[in-house]
């Protein structure tokens, strides 16, 4: 059941009201950006919390590559919004946070900038869409770039 499952977290908020808005993304020109968030919404992504589990590792295991913080797992929260562990992936951030809030005019990203809420208003605010394919597809690169820490 998709609820149940934390791999699909972000899918199983597609029906809580936003079912439509969230197709914004689908409509993104460019394939592998397009391509990029349909992982995201899977959990089909590059992703120690995917691939640790892939390897049979306890989730709490699953530490961050970029910042190997003691008690930090390497989910989509952590390395798309939180983790300060690598200079690329801050730049990547900044360029993408910076973009949004001025296609939209606010001050701050919807859910403090660090929470499902942000990674879901990415999926689903048209005005963001195509900024924020950009945005995972460079992360998911960068992860795959970078070597995992176990
Ligand atoms: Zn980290």
């Amino acid at each position: 059941m998709v609820t149940q499952t934390s791999r699909l977290r972000l899918l199983a908020h597609r029906g809580t009201g936003a079912m439509v808005a969230f197709r914004s993304y689908l409509r993104l020109l460019n394939a592998d950006h397009r391509r990029a968030l349909t992982r995201l919404l899977a959990g089909e992504h590059p992703l120690g919390v995917q691939t640790g589990r892939t390897r049979r590792i306890a989730r709490e295991d699953r530490g961050c590559r970029f910042c190997a913080k003691r008690g930090s797992v390497e989910d989509e929260e952590h390395v798309l919004l939180c983790c300060d562990g690598n200079a690329e992936l801050l730049e990547l951030r900044r360029v993408w946070r910076e973009d949004a809030l001025m296609r939209t005019g606010r001050v701050e990203l919807p859910g403090h900038s660090r929470t499902l809420a942000t990674l879901l208003w990415g999926l689903s605010e048209r005005k963001v869409a195509a900024a924020f394919g950009r945005f995972v597809f460079e992360v998911f690169a960068l992860c795959d770039r970078t070597a995992m820490v176990r």
